[in-house]
């Protein structure tokens, strides 16, 4: 891969991040908002539900946002779109749909199958 073709994951990867962080803001602040002086018990249990609704969303963030600080970090070390498992090249196109990818579409397919045969 060459320095514009970093540069452009890097841009992409950053604005993904940027957007995280926007979101998670966004989340905190609605949390904030919800008074707790809820006295109708259904209104409360829907309020209740939407919290932890908005919890699991704040962990798949996290996890995302994880997955794109390690994308950018492989961007400097230089090992960006090269497959952990295989450490062959990840397809640039592949790389487009999903930047922080750590394998190649053959090793993922591997790793799914090897998952469905678990039962996962
Ligand atoms: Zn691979």
């Amino acid at each position: 891969m060459d320095e514009d073709q970093l540069e452009r994951f890097k841009e992409i990867l950053t604005r993904q991040r940027d957007e995280v962080l926007q979101n998670a803001d966004d989340t905190v602040s609605d949390m904030n908002d919800q008074s707790d002086n809820y006295p109708d018990p259904t209104d409360r249990a829907s309020i209740e539900s939407d919290r932890s609704f908005t919890l699991r969303l704040r962990e798949r963030e996290r996890m995302l946002l994880t997955k794109i600080n390690e994308a950018l970090e492989r961007i400097e070390t230089g090992d960006f779109g090269i497959c952990e498992s295989c450490g062959g090249d990840i397809s640039i196109k592949r790389l487009e749909a999903r930047p922080v990818t750590t394998l190649c579409i053959d090793c993922k397919k591997k790793s799914e199958a090897l998952e469905k045969a678990r039962g996962e």
